[in-house]
């Protein structure tokens, strides 16, 4: 059963999405909760941050990449951001789908 993000990351429904390449895509949040508010998330299923593995790193890493990226050009690389993984029930994960924010254009 694929995710919500999977169906955006193959564009099966519909999401701002504002950066993609063959790993990892990032889009508009739903419900934002800053003025920037992206989700990025590797293109494969990774259901949470306790799922990950070593054969993961590199996809991984690219997330940080990515999110560096998305953040200057979103126009929040010299104001600064919040980057957040929330895991499993404690942590407030809602989506089973390993994700990113990417939080910024106000003081957090
Ligand atoms: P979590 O609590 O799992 O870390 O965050 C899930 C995030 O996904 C929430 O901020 C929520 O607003 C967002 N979200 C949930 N469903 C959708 C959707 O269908 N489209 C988009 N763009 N965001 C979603």
């Amino acid at each position: 059963m694929p995710t919500i993000f999977s169906k955006i990351v193959n564009r099966e429904i519909p999401a701002e999405i504002v950066f993609q390449d063959d790993r990892v895509t990032a889009f508009k949040d739903i419900n934002p909760l800053a003025p920037v508010h992206i989700l990025i998330v590797p293109n494969i299923e990774i259901p949470t941050a306790d799922d990950i593995r070593p054969e993961h790193e590199a996809t991984l890493g690219h997330l940080f990449v990515v999110a560096q990226q998305v953040a200057r050009q979103m126009g929040i690389g010299e104001s600064g951001y919040r980057l957040i993984v929330n895991c499993k029930g404690d942590g407030g994960q809602e989506v089973f789908h390993l994700h990113m924010h990417l939080l910024g254009g106000r003081k957090l």
